[in-house]
């Protein structure tokens, strides 16, 4: 039997998706590629094997991932575990100089980004229901990667609404310049610790001491506190103040888009949402906020393998 692999190698990373001979039943997680944050090869420590229905007829896949900035090491992977006549699906802005390092490889297929995000989010919802696709879905997608791109999933239809330069990429790059924070996990972790208040201005910082006429703690301005605390900001008030800016203008902007569809379901998928439990609380918080209804499928990352994989199964 032909191997099958759908790769999205996205701005700053490639996510895999395959099926193997074995035909697994189970989707496997497998995080194993990525360098620790402290910068020290592999960590194997993470894995992760639901059990599960296979999906409209899609066997379950393993899924993992590398850094982009390592297109090489996704090169050398894919060499030592996929047979050369694999059919591999591929997406992503990097996709096209990943295949071109893999020229062994020539039963592949080209699957445009917008596309193979959809159908992803489609499969792994239904997946992650454990129910059939639907044919008359109707959400709004909200791809949070290294930036923003929207669209409308309705039944077989699904054009880009359109698209914000605010994503995962200006965690990193932000708390970054911010406070030399740049390591992703290490944001996400110490942000929960974080005060925003110590770097945004509130509301209710503006109307104090007099009662504000909306909730006190929302933001009027981001990064707009005056005078700092007298203890200055600290890295975890930074990394708070920046995911909280990134959770407000991408719900923001997504809830108003499903408005103007007239659908309040909004499906959040994209890297930035794994194991970043501020910027998931603080996109259901505010999604509910807006009269809409937030979901955020756990493998959601992993939309634009899943969709080339499809693309290369059903070809
Ligand atoms: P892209 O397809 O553009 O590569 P992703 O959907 O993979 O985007 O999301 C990338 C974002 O996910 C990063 O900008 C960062 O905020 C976040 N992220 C999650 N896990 C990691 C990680 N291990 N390393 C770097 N960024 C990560
Ligand atoms: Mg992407």
């Amino acid at each position: 039997m032909t191997m099958q692999a759908g790769i999205d190698a996205g701005g700053t990373l490639i996510k895999i998706a395959y099926l193997s001979d074995a035909g697994s039943e189970a989707w496997e997680k497998a995080e194993s590629r990525l360098p620790r944050s402290d910068g020290t090869g592999a960590d194997a420590s993470r894995q992760e094997r639901p059990q599960g229905e296979a999906v409209g007829g899609l066997r379950a896949p393993t899924l993992l991932k590398f850094a982009a900035s390592r297109l090489e090491d996704a090169a050398d992977w894919v060499r030592a575990n996929l047979p050369e006549d694999a059919r591999i699906g591929y997406t992503g802005g990097q996709a096209e100089r990943l295949r071109r390092l893999l020229p062994q490889y020539a039963n592949a297929v080209m699957v445009p980004e917008f596309a193979a995000t959809a159908e992803g989010a489609v499969r792994i919802r239904a997946y992650e229901r454990g129910g059939a696709v639907a044919a008359a879905e109707r959400f709004v997608l909200a791809n949070v990667g290294t930036g923003t791109s929207l669209h409308l999933v309705q039944g077989a239809e699904r054009p880009r609404l359109g698209g914000i330069g605010l994503g995962g990429g200006t965690i990193v790059g932000l708390t970054g310049l911010l406070c030399g924070l740049r390591d992703y996990e290490a944001i996400a972790r110490i942000a929960p610790l974080g005060d925003r208040e110590a770097v945004d201005l509130t509301v209710g910082q503006i109307y104090a001491p007099a009662e504000p006429p909306i909730a006190g703690d929302l933001t009027a301005a981001n990064f707009a506190r005056p005078v700092p605390p007298a203890a200055g900001a600290q890295p975890q008030d930074y990394a708070a103040a920046v995911i909280g800016m990134v959770a407000e203008i991408v719900v923001t902007v997504a809830a108003q888009a499903a408005k103007m569809q007239g659908t309040s379901r909004i499906v959040y998928v994209g890297s930035s949402y794994e194991n970043n439990p501020l910027l998931r609380d603080l996109t259901a918080r505010f999604t509910e906020m807006l009269g809409c209804e937030a979901e955020m499928p756990e493998r959601g990352a992993y939309c634009g393998a899943i969709g080339a994989l499809h693309a290369a199964v059903e070809e």
